[in-house]
């Protein structure tokens, strides 16, 4: 865009980190209070708006910060997206959905489809993603209008309450395509078969297509795009900074309850205080780690999966066993609904389940074995 400089880039990403830091204390807030009706958290996602961050997500070139889109602003990603998965893991499944559905258009869309996604990003619509299928997975026919959609999509964060979607859908070849959707023009919303124990804040559902019609141009990409390596799995890293988020928050509540009670000097909690931090600052270190090389269009792919997937099972791994500690210091305490303790153990148990933890190991695995860490491991 026409004056702007890498200076006022970043200043600009300064005051949004400002901005969302400010706004964790109320997410938590609103997450404790929301969380047992299921409530969606509006107010929280128009403070996003207002704080820029769901236009942040553009490049730069086309008005935005290159949050999630470019390579140079890795750091500051991780930190937002860490910031706001500390406030809350509901809030930070949306706004991680967001930021990969316009991240998707910007990597594989055409220049009108980028330049209408940025738009609208700017203009304050919330994009979802929707790649899960079930048993009646959406697929398109093309009609001399456009195409005609069918089937329906499970799970969908932002059901009913985004805007956007991207989604992937058959072609009428079989092919797995990328569409953006406007949405509200008849899908069907509905719940999920029966309710998450956690997250449950992040309107996560079913969206029926049938019958509904688009544009052609709602198609974008080629047949096969979403899978694209090693973007597909580099992508994870997004997820386990949203938790490592939540993980912080968590250790923190804990921290605040020990010293509360005065528990906190006692050896045996001493110790597993420690061991709360250390698996806080390694998740953080990770995503330090990781995120530049998972950004970094430039390096060797293969290594920046494998490094990917050691990151995702280190920060699933830190927040299980961190759950376990924050449980046994506290006590009954941890599992008082009252207790955001208790909500945050269910959040982020539920969003640490990210698919195919197995064959992820086993990848990285494999391809640290034939290059060892200590020469692959940046
Ligand atoms: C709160 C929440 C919101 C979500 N929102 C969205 C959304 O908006 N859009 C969307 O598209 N998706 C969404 N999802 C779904 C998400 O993208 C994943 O599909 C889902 O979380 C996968 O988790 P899983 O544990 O079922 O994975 P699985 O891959 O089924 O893994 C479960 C276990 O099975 C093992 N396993 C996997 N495959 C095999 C196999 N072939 N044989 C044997 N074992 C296997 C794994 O290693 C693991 O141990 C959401 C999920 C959650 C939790």
């Amino acid at each position: 865009m026409w004056g702007q400089t890498v200076e006022n880039t970043d200043a600009r990403i300064a005051a949004l980190l400002a901005r969302l830091a400010d706004l964790a204390g109320p997410a938590q807030a609103n997450a404790q209070r929301l969380d047992p009706e299921g409530g969606f958290p509006s107010a929280d996602v128009d403070a996003l708006r207002a704080a820029g961050a769901l236009h942040a997500v553009v490049p730069a070139m086309l008005g935005g910060l290159g949050i999630g889109t470019e390579a140079q602003q890795a750091s500051a990603t991780a930190h937002c997206l860490h910031l706001i998965g500390g406030g809350s893991l509901a809030l930070g499944r949306i706004f991680e959905g967001h930021l990969n559905a316009v991240r998707l258009v910007m990597r594989i869309g055409e220049a009108a489809q980028r330049r209408a996604c940025a738009a609208d990003a700017q203009a304050g619509h919330l994009h979802a993603l929707w790649v899960t299928d079930g048993a009646d997975p959406v697929r398109y026919i093309s009609t001399a209008a456009g195409i005609e959609l069918a089937g329906e999509k499970i799970p969908c964060s932002g059901a009913g309450q985004a805007t956007r979607a991207v989604v992937t859908a058959l072609d009428p070849s079989g092919g797995t395509r990328l569409l953006l959707l406007p949405l509200g023009r008849g899908e069907i919303v509905g719940n999920l078969p029966a309710g998450l124990q956690g997250v449950r804040g992040a309107a996560t559902g079913r969206v029926d297509f049938t019958g509904i019609r688009h544009e052609a141009d709602a198609v974008f990409g080629a047949a096969g795009d979403y899978l694209r390596e090693p973007d597909f799995s580099t992508g994870a890293w997004r997820a386990s900074a949203v938790a490592a988020g939540g993980l912080a928050s968590l250790v923190e509540a804990a921290r605040a309850e020990l010293v509360a009670r005065g528990r906190a000097g006692h050896p045996q909690q001493r110790e597993r205080l420690g061991r709360m931090f250390v698996h806080e600052q390694a998740a953080w270190l990770w995503l330090r780690n990781v995120a530049p090389i998972a950004e970094n269009a430039d390096g060797d792919p293969d290594h920046a999966v494998a490094s990917v997937n050691l990151a995702r099972i280190a920060i699933e791994q830190a927040s299980l066993d961190t759950i376990q500690l924050v449980q046994r210091s506290l006590g009954l305490s941890a599992f008082v609904q009252s207790n955001p303790v208790e909500r945050i153990c269910r959040d982020l148990a539920t969003y640490l389940r990210q698919p195919a933890a197995d064959e992820v190991l086993a990848g990285a695995a494999a391809y640290f074995t034939d290059h060892p860490p200590g020469s692959g491991l940046a």
